[in-house]
Order: C-alpha cells, then structure tokens, then sequence
C-alpha cells in the first residue's frame, strides 16, 4: 500500500527534512581529523534536541539486526558505506566519511545522507562521490507524475554503469511518511517504464550508494551494524527525501 501525502503533509515532512539537512551540515562542518564518530553523532544529537525533533535511527531494530542502533546517525568510514555504527573512532587524513540521518517532527519522517573526505582528499574519492551525487540527482530528475519507479532507478544504474562503480542492490530508498521505511521500495536499478506509477503526493527517499571497484559483496562488523564491501574498497551514499508533485519533484531535506 502506497498512500499519497497532501500538501500539509508534505510540508511537514520538509520541517523535518530541514532538521536533517542542518544536522548534516553540521556534522560536515565539524568532522576532521581526529574528531571520533561518537562525537560526530554528539553533534547532529544537539541539532535534534534544539530543533525539538525526534531520531529515527536510535532504537530502531530492523530483522537484520541484533540490536537496537545506539546512534542518531549512521557514520561509515572509507570501506564502509552504510549502517556504521558511530565508536570511538576519529577520523583520519583523506577518510571518506558517509554519514546518514532520519529525524522525525510530530511524527513526520525525512531521510538524507552526504558522503565527503576529511582533510586531504584523494581524486578518486572525490570521482566516486561525485559518480553517486550525479546518481542521486538524476534519480530524483525521474521522480514525476506519470512516471514509473523503473525510470528512478534505471536513471541511477544507467550513471553508475557508465562510470564503472560496483552496485549492490540488498539496500536501496524507500517510501517514507509517518514511518521512515514505507512501501515501496525504490531500487537502484531497474527497467524503464516499468513498475509502481508515480503520482502527485508519493513521497519517497532516493538513495543510491556505489563501491569504486567492482565488489558486490559486502561483510557486517562485530558491532552488527556496520556494513563493508569485502574487497576494502571503498564506498559513497548520498540520499534525500523527495516529494513528488505536479509542479516536479521537491527536495525536503534541504537547510
Ligand atoms: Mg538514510
Ligand atoms: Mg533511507
């Protein structure tokens, strides 16, 4: 069941979306070398609080996992990509940092994520976050009426292809509302013109995330959370929540 959301709604939801769009840029702005996760996660924390919004990922035990998710963002490191488990680690030069967040205000959900390399970069780290903004943006360029959810991730594979990344499609966006994982499921792959048809009101986060080598295959840290591909390369996510709507598709997780 896929419900469509009305325009109050939506503008709920870019309340929320703005809490985690700040939260991001504050985590962006605070990361560098020597910095730890757990105080990375400190800071996006004190960007919820002050906002009066509540995090969708402290608590939340989804099948996969053993237990509860102890931060209110997710922080991968290099070969990590998604699901990190923010520790006591601190940054290192030239780590490629993917960071995730969900907030909620008064129940209304947002999802978004950024990728970015801490102090010195290296070119190929910048190609592949910039591969997955390019992914991001052009999935969310099909996100209109009329289209079909085949078309979101046929635009983002067909970018990923083109630059050579490796994919895996075990993760991928997701409907969002009162719940962050609604129906449906918004692949990362997929044949155009096929698939749920996209109306005015669908509200979705779009979320492609590639390897820069040709690895599909990923490992679980022992925190039971942290995913890495299995070949140490490494790893980008970007994310956002999209509205669909008549006049086109609006970004809510925006400062
Ligand atoms: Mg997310
Ligand atoms: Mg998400």
């Amino acid at each position: 069941m896929v419900d469509l959301k009305t325009t109050a709604e939506i503008e709920q939801m870019r309340a929320a979306g703005r809490v985690v769009a700040t939260a991001l840029g504050a985590v962006k702005k605070h990361a560098a070398v020597g910095v730890s996760l757990l105080e990375l996660d400190g800071v996006a924390r004190e960007v919820l609080r002050s906002a009066g919004a509540a995090s969708l990922f402290e608590g939340y035990q989804p099948g996969f996992a053993d237990s509860p998710f102890s931060g209110v963002i997710c922080t991968s490191v290099n070969d990590g990509v998604l699901h990190g488990l923010p520790s006591d680690e601190r940054l290192a030069d030239g780590d490629l940092l993917n960071v995730d967040c969900g907030a909620s205000i008064e129940g209304w959900c947002a999802d978004a994520a950024t990728s970015f390399v801490v102090g010195t970069p290296r070119a190929e780290d910048l190609e592949l976050i910039a591969t997955t903004e390019q992914a991001l943006a052009a999935g969310i360029a099909a996100a209109v009426p009329g289209a079909r959810l085949g078309d979101i991730g046929a635009a983002i594979s067909e970018v990923g292809q083109k630059a050579g990344v490796g994919t895996n499609l075990d993760f991928g966006g997701h409907g969002i509302g009162r719940r962050m994982h609604e129906d449906p499921h918004v692949p990362n792959a997929g044949r155009p013109g096929r698939g749920l048809k996209l109306r005015a009101g669908h509200v979705i986060a779009i979320e492609p995330w590639f390897w820069s080598g040709p690895g599909s295959v990923y490992v679980i840290d022992d925190d039971g959370w942290t995913l890495r591909s299995a070949d140490h390369t490494r790893g980008a996510h970007a994310e956002h929540t999209v509205a669909i709507t008549e006049e086109g598709p609006q970004i809510l997780t925006l400062p």
